[in-house]
């Protein structure tokens, strides 16, 4: 088991003096490397099709897709499935083959139909005909055996001023613990999702000493007392702007007391869970 970094910036793309980095994506390998049946991705963000497919991850293959909540920057979801369809059409790709569970919280889930309506006119009124979609509506709580063994979790956090429905995620796989917050300011569900967790995987997109906590984002510190409160072993930082340097990021994740494995995340890290 193995988790792909594909997307550890934000919306923004580079800023002045930073390095660019992709929005979220992330691949949780749980099957032989490229297996997109064995993969749960997190988070969708545009282009995510052909960084899944550089990464050696066919897209339209990928069996389970976990959306934290309903900004684009995490969920540019009519392009991923759109080229589902292509392949069901162009490339004559069986059913069977082309299944997707998508899990959004339960107000997502709810829009999100409609956008799969886009294609009425011309489809006379099936809509997702030529593939089978699980859409899944997440509520607070949420768990689900995605394969034998492996468990995905979401509690719902803080984020959007607390009216975006936002969860964080957790995966129980064969004794192993991945959780990943999603946006979300300090709350009780981010450190329920990251209990005892192998690896935390962690926004910080609030620059250091900038409280974001009513909107609902974290600063480095902020995550790491996340991480300390959960008792997580290994706190990884995602979804930052890169405004503030490395060492600066990392002394002030450690500021909060924090003293398991820490590290920045990298676009094309691969993290081993095994
Ligand atoms: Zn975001």
């Amino acid at each position: 088991m193995r988790l792909l970094l594909l997307g550890t910036g934000t919306c923004l793309g580079a800023l002045p003096g930073t390095v660019a980095r992709q929005p979220p994506l992330f691949a949780l390998e749980l099957g032989a490397p490229g297996d997109a049946s064995r993969t749960l991705v997190l988070d969708c963000s545009e282009g995510a099709r052909f960084r899944l497919a550089a990464a050696g991850i066919e897209a339209s293959r990928v069996a389970h897709l976990a959306v934290s909540h309903p900004h684009a920057d995490h969920a540019a979801l009519p392009q991923f499935l759109q080229g589902r369809s292509c392949d069901a059409v162009v490339r004559g790709a069986a059913r069977a083959d082309l299944a997707l569970a998508l899990y959004l919280p339960r107000a997502s889930a709810e829009d999100f139909t409609s956008l799969l309506r886009w294609h009425e006119p011309e489809n006379g009124g099936r809509t997702s005909s030529r593939w089978d979609l699980d859409l899944v509506a997440v509520d607070d709580d949420f768990a689900r055996e995605l394969w034998p063994g492996v468990l995905l979790r979401a509690f719902a956090v803080s984020h959007g001023h607390g009216r975006s429905p936002a969860v964080a995620y957790r995966v129980e796989a064969h004794g192993r613990i991945l959780a990943y917050s999603g946006d979300s300011g300090p709350c009780d569900g981010l450190v329920r999702a990251a209990i005892g967790a192998d690896l935390f995987l962690c926004e910080a997109s609030a620059a250091i000493g900038k409280d974001l906590s009513e909107y609902g984002h974290l600063t480095p510190r902020q995550a790491g007392e996340a991480a300390l409160a959960a008792g997580a072993k290994r706190l990884v930082l995602t979804h930052y702007h890169g405004v503030d340097g490395d060492d600066a990021m990392l002394a002030d994740a450690r500021s909060s007391g924090y003293a398991g494995d820490l590290a920045i995340g990298r676009d094309g890290d691969v993290v081993p869970l095994a």
